[in-house]
């Protein structure tokens, strides 16, 4: 009984250090039912889209821990965690560490400016999966960019640049 009960407190506290995923997956969906409402008409397909476009611009960090950030403390450190099965210091970890990470390469508003874009020609051509996918993207980086100034003070230096950092 113990165990169990030691267990939901770390599901809990796994689920706690997660909420920045949850605010954007809702977010997403937010964007869904404001274009169920212009649009006057309900796809379930498009929810799947909004949760999908909420989440996919952090294949960014996959891709700095497996490639150009392998070698970086922070990196390592992860690695660390899960090597030892420390999944609540993990996710604690990435948590506040995510927050740090300036190196990311398509975290920037270059990228916004063209998912924004994309989206505007998107519902021009009447391609709605698109604006649906496009918009949810936009929401992703923009909370990232609200997130930065509340717990951070100002936006991180990737934002304002293309690509990843020079060594
Ligand atoms: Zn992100």
């Amino acid at each position: 009984m113990k165990f169990v009960a030691a267990r939901f407190r770390g599901l809990g506290f796994i689920l706690w250090q997660t909420r920045h995923m949850a605010y954007h997956v809702m977010l997403g969906l937010l964007w869904a039912w404001f274009l169920r409402e212009m649009w006057g008409e309900f796809n379930i397909r498009w929810i799947a889209t909004a949760v999908v476009g909420s989440v996919l611009p952090d294949i960014d960090h996959i891709h700095y821990f497996l490639s150009y950030g392998r070698n970086d403390t922070y990196t390592q450190q992860i690695f660390s965690f899960i090597k030892h099965h420390e999944w609540r210091k993990l996710f604690a970890f990435v948590a506040t560490g995510h927050k740090t990470n300036t190196s990311l390469s398509y975290h920037n508003i270059y990228v916004v400016v063209l998912l924004i874009g994309g989206a505007v020609i998107a519902s021009f051509v009447d391609w709605q999966i698109g604006v649906v996918l496009f918009g949810a993207m936009v929401s992703h980086y923009l909370f990232d960019m609200a997130d930065d100034v509340v717990q951070l003070g100002g936006i991180n230096r990737n934002w304002m640049r293309w690509g990843r950092p020079k060594k």
